[in-house]
């Protein structure tokens, strides 16, 4: 019996509105990690980051997604390399915007399924012991592991709360940022590719929105270049550089 009212509201018993907050939360670090470490940091060579940091960001994504920073890495190279040609991986140019909103991590596990693309463009990435013995290996476990921690925090309400961290970064990376970011929006630069600036504020999606002036400088580690732009990835970048994590 007591058992299963302490499962009803888990061991923090949050209310509905403090149970969003703490999924925004949730899902926001992931955008973090997503933009920090496997975009800016790995992908493109744009900072250093202290291991302390590195670790926390490969752990976290290991709970959060199962992505695999080799894979991740690998694909987005490609994109930037073939873009918006029928090699690239996942452009909406000639793919169709709907197939990469909608099916936009079908695109990426398809790309990331070919050894070719993986040989060519993954240079750099970790393959240490913890990556090669427990990243790579157990890709779902890891979330498999949030799913009992959202269960014991949040109770049965944590299911959804892991649905949605689940759902979160094939839509809004895949889906939003690989789609209408080489769609809609406006250009700063006319960059040989189609990409676009969403919207000038990179919140919700960590910067990752301004994603025109990103194909323009693709190793700058600030994604913001005019007045009105911001970037949160790259303020959380100068706030990981004022305590020496980048
Ligand atoms: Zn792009
Ligand atoms: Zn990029």
């Amino acid at each position: 019996m007591y058992f299963f009212e302490f499962m009803d509201g888990g061991l923090l018993g949050l209310n509905w509105w403090q149970l969003i907050l703490a999924t925004l939360a949730l899902t926001h670090v992931t955008i973090a990690s997503v933009t920090i470490f496997l975009h800016r940091s790995q992908a493109h060579r744009a900072l250093d980051l202290h291991p302390i940091a590195s670790h926390f960001f490969r752990f976290w994504l290991w709970l959060t997604t199962g992505m695999v920073t080799r894979e991740w890495v690998a694909v987005h190279r490609k994109h930037h390399a073939k873009c918006e040609t029928p090699e690239d991986p996942h452009s909406p140019q000639t793919r169709g915007l709907k197939k990469v909103l909608w099916e936009g991590s079908e695109l990426y596990m398809a790309e990331a399924a070919n050894a070719e693309t993986m040989a060519r463009y993954s240079h750099g990435t970790p393959d240490d012991w913890l990556e090669r013995n427990v990243y790579s290996r157990f890709t779902w476990q890891g979330v498999g592991i949030m799913l009992g921690i959202d269960w014991i925090l949040f109770g049965w309400a944590g299911l959804a709360v892991w649905g949605v961290q689940m759902m979160w970064i094939p839509f809004f990376a895949a889906g939003v940022i690989n789609g209408i970011g080489h769609f809609w929006g406006y250009r700063n630069y006319d960059s040989p590719d189609a990409a676009t600036n969403i919207v000038p504020w990179g919140i919700l999606i960590g910067g990752e929105e301004l994603h025109n002036n990103h194909h323009t400088y693709p190793t700058s580690a600030k994604l913001s270049s005019k007045w009105f732009e911001f970037d949160l990835g790259w303020a959380y970048t100068r706030a990981l550089e004022s305590v020496g994590l980048a």
